[in-house]
């Protein structure tokens, strides 16, 4: 069992709509030793790779994708989900997202300074559902002409069809904790083996 199924076995709460909360350690109160931990993981699987930026979005996916770009040395990037009134005109890419647990869309934006055709482009984000955020982050690296090199994603709901859709798109996935599903009425949580 690792580290990150552990804490989610003792602090999880389930919600209704499989939604898995996970503040106390990630959401909103974050532990960073438990990032520290998913960072690592990240980079055991991803260090040879060739990244030169790791794009995520924001709340959530910044925590651990911070930790990780410090590990691997290059510039972390989280795409913004409201356009500030110092991004003008053409000089950012976006694309509107839908967010699973919000149930609102989102026009999301990131500077055209921070995104080039020649970045090796690593996604990280918290979880993975429908696929819609990093989908959305997928995007807005070709926009710039630059190359995905993988998605890295702390907690998979392997039962949503996220997953599939990324790698029907010739991306690959790597997940930390995947979860095969989740019994709202026995509040339990199954887990899935591999990554
Ligand atoms: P997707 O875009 O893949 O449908 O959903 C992923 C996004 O929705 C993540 O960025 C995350 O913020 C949010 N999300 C999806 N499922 C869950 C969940 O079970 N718990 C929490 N806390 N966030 C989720």
């Amino acid at each position: 069992m690792t580290y990150l199924e552990e804490r989610i076995r003792k602090d999880g709460v389930i919600c209704p709509g499989n939604v898995l909360k996970i503040d106390s350690f990630l959401n909103q109160q974050i532990d960073p030793q438990v990032m520290k931990e998913v960072a690592g993981d990240f980079y055991r699987h991803f260090k040879d790779r060739g990244i030169s930026k790791i794009l995520t979005i924001e709340a959530s996916g910044i925590a651990p994708a911070i930790m990780l770009a410090a590990e691997l040395n290059v510039p972390m990037v989280f795409a913004k989900k409201a356009k500030p009134s110092t991004m003008e005109g053409q000089d950012h890419y976006s694309k509107d997202i839908y967010s699973y647990t919000k149930k609102t869309w989102s026009q999301v934006v990131v500077s055209k300074d921070y995104l080039k055709k020649e970045d090796s482009v690593l996604i990280i984000d918290d979880f993975l559902a429908n696929g819609e955020a990093s989908m959305g982050l997928v995007d807005l690296v070709s926009q710039a002409g630059a190359q995905v090199a993988g998605i890295g994603i702390c907690v998979e709901k392997s039962f949503q069809p996220g997953r599939q859709r990324l790698e029907e798109a010739g991306l690959e996935v790597y997940s930390i904790v995947r979860i095969a599903g989740i019994d709202w009425e026995k509040q339990e949580i199954y887990f899935k083996e591999g990554h």
